[in-house]
């Protein structure tokens, strides 16, 4: 791709091309003033927006242009699946400095068109803008059945706290690349969960159907920082049992290796974009959840009535300093980001 031979509108019907993507919901999609959608009947629509700002959320000495596309969509499949909603589609602004590698936006969009493809989401609109770094915001659109999003607010207490997948694993990664010390394949795997991150996005839908939640929020920033905005929009606590927690493959030897302590990173290090939910009493265990869902599901504490995060190992609560907790309410909830 030569951003100068094409110019933006010749840029505008290469994405066209390369977005092509039959989706019943779109009447209406690239090449007009916007995009015109007919909503699934019985449903609501869910819209949700991030970015990936060159400098901000990324660097390319660390990350390849593939991976770079998959994780902008990515992180907005995350959200959309973390209120129980299925995508219907996304729209992408890029902003591009002048002269970008060419090489570099065909990395990006092949990343970004292999999900969009892989979770039935098409791209339907956008815009480009010249910017002295690269940004590429994605708002995403999803559905989901009637007053059935899974909201931060609904959980209770005696409900059980699951979390899918595992911990920790993208903060290793990050911390690997930044000393540019990964060399071992499952260190390798580390870094993957930074760079291209898989949020089980099919799960939040899954657990709507099955009325199986009261509660979901995707952990981004952290499993102790996210499980503080549900408790906090809930007005409820949580006792964590800290040996329960589900850390990612290979963490402790990375950690060991960096000289960070394993627990942390599963507690605060932020982008594992796995999903932390409540479910009620009565739900199945973890291995009968994990089938049905179709992924690994951990059963990691429980809710309670006090406004409070108890952590418990041996069953016992232990003191610990919960960096980049920013949470409960009256205290500062600036992001570092
Ligand atoms: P306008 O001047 O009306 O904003 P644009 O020239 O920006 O129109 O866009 C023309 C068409 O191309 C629109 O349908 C728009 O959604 C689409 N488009 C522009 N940029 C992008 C992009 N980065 N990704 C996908 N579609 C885009
Ligand atoms: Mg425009």
């Amino acid at each position: 791709m030569n951003l100068a031979e094409l110019g933006e509108f010749g840029l505008i019907e290469a994405i066209r091309r390369r977005a092509r993507m039959s989706h019943s919901a779109w009447r209406v999609s690239i090449g007009d003033d916007a995009a015109v959608l007919t909503p699934p009947r019985g449903q609501e629509l869910v819209l949700t927006t991030d970015a990936v700002v060159e400098g901000v959320h990324f660097r390319w000495r660390t990350t390849d242009p593939r991976s770079l596309g998959h994780k902008a969509l990515a992180v907005n499949l995350s959200d959309v699946g973390a209120m129980g909603a299925r995508p219907l589609g996304f729209l992408l602004t890029l902003a591009l400095p002048r002269g970008i590698d060419g090489s570099r936006l065909d990395g990006f969009f092949a990343g970004l068109f292999a999900l969009a493809r892989a979770s039935h989401c098409p791209l339907v609109g956008g815009d480009i803008t010249r910017a002295r770094d690269f940004a590429a915001t994605i708002t995403a659109i999803g559905a989901v059945p009637r007053g059935r999003a899974l909201l931060r607010s609904g959980a209770r207490p005696g409900d059980r706290l699951f979390v899918t997948g595992s911990l920790g694993g993208a903060a290793a990664g990050l911390a690997l690349l930044e000393r540019g010390r990964v060399t071992s394949a499952s260190e390798r795997a580390l870094a993957r969960r930074q760079i291209a991150p898989r949020p089980p996005f099919s799960v939040g839908g899954r657990l709507v159907r099955l009325r199986l939640a009261h509660a979901a929020i995707d952990v981004s920033d952290g499993l102790a920082q996210d499980l503080g905005h549900v408790l906090d929009e809930s007005g409820v606590g949580a006792r964590l049992e800290l040996e329960r927690l589900p850390l990612a493959p290979g963490l402790t030897r990375a950690a060991a290796r960096l000289g960070l302590d394993p627990l942390s990173l599963a507690l605060s290090g932020g982008e594992d974009y796995e999903l932390l939910f409540a479910a009620p009493p009565r739900a199945p265990s973890a291995a009968v959840l994990g089938r049905r869902l179709q992924c690994r599901v951990t059963e990691i504490g429980v809710v309670t009535r006090q406004h409070r995060l108890v952590l418990l190992r041996a069953g016992r609560p232990v003191e610990r300093k919960l960096s980049g907790f920013q949470h409960f309410k009256g205290h500062s909830r600036g992001s570092e980001k």
